[in-house]
């Protein structure tokens, strides 16, 4: 069992509309006892003081972690994520351990395979091993296959329904899957790619999309369907790698029409997928602030599971400057504190 911990900072954020100077947080047994002003903070048996800017550690909603090294994603200030699609026996029995406290990265939940048609994607990418894929036989099968995940501890439902890469599950299909998944109260995510998918999706009663659409511009009607009922994983900076391509200008438009009629947008890496690096991924918050335009604070929202606040899993970062001002801040991580263990504290 880790000490008592207290940080202290001149600057911290602990969510929403929550900006303190001189501000504390203290931590015991894993969750937040205290987050307010530094003066009024309860002892601690160990006390860190940083320069930099307190808030809550972030949470990437979309990683491959098999892909990655969890060590480094957790070094780099993300303390969860969910990892939407890998073989099952492997990614539920490493997120089973991620749960104990001698685990060195993130806290990590997992859809298991992504559910798709008879040879259709992933089956044949060469990222993912045999298993990452599973393959559905009619609308019974594909409800025993939910069923079945939701048994094993499954975070969410991925569905592929990329019609460039091969089959996907049918319409019965897909509509098992829905109703077999919410009557578990699991959400189902989609990967959406080729024309009509994202239609389909909304149709069908998909709860997310694992990635903004970006092989088509949605139509406004579709755009406020899915605003109503969906949220996006932003995953912007996958399709472009730090350049400015065809498919990067489609999905941020889309992205930012979908937060105009009121969507809810959380942040996502794809991690495990080209070169993107563990840890906060800076480029993907500043697509989302200086292209799709969120704020700041609207950015760093999508960003974190959670507030600081007491009960609260004590997962916090430092970072260097104040990433409500300038957004880059969040690249350069000083602190990590994990289920209220520290991580990392660097200079
Ligand atoms: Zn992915």
């Amino acid at each position: 069992m880790s000490p008592s911990l207290k940080v202290k900072a001149p600057l911290a954020w602990f969510g929403p509309g929550r900006v303190r100077r001189h501000a504390a947080v203290v931590a015991d047994r894993g969750v937040v006892t205290y987050a307010g002003p530094s003066a009024a903070a309860p002892a601690a048996e160990e006390r860190i003081e940083v320069e930099g800017f307190l808030m809550p550690a972030v949470a990437d909603r979309h990683v491959h972690i098999r892909l990655s090294d969890p060590a480094a994603v957790l070094f780099g200030g993300v303390a969860a994520v969910r990892d939407l699609a890998w073989t099952p026996d492997e990614i539920f029995a490493l997120a089973g351990a991620s749960e104990l406290p001698s685990f060195n990265g993130p806290i990590i939940r997992a859809a298991g395979p992504m559910l798709t048609g008879k040879g259709g994607y992933p089956t044949q990418d060469r990222w993912a091993p045999p298993g990452t894929g599973l393959e559905l036989d009619g609308p019974d099968h594909a409800r025993r296959v939910v069923t079945e995940l939701a048994s094993r501890g499954a975070a969410a439902i991925k569905v592929s329904l990329n019609v460039e890469a091969g089959p996907t599950p049918s319409d019965g299909e897909l509509a098992s899957i829905v109703e077999a998944a919410h009557a578990r109260a699991l959400p189902v995510t989609a990967h959406v790619q080729g024309r009509g998918q994202a239609e389909r999706a909304v149709g069908a009663g998909v709860d997310e999309f694992a990635h903004t659409p970006w092989t088509e511009r949605l139509s406004e009607s579709l755009i406020d369907a899915a605003a109503r009922s969906m949220r996006i994983v932003s995953t912007l900076d996958i399709l472009s790698y730090g350049n400015i391509t065809p498919e990067l200008r489609t999905a941020c438009d889309n992205l930012a029409r979908f937060r105009a009629a009121g969507g809810v947008v959380v942040y996502g890496t794809d991690l495990g997928n080209g070169p993107i690096p563990p840890g906060i991924h800076v480029r993907e918050a500043l697509l989302l602030h200086e292209v799709v335009r969120m704020t700041p604070e609207e950015v760093m929202t999508a960003m974190t599971a959670t507030v600081l606040e007491p009960g609260a899993p004590a997962d916090v970062i430092a970072v260097d400057g104040d990433p409500l001002q300038r957004v880059e801040a969040l690249g350069r991580v000083r602190l990590v504190v994990r289920a209220g263990r520290v991580v990392t504290a660097g200079s």
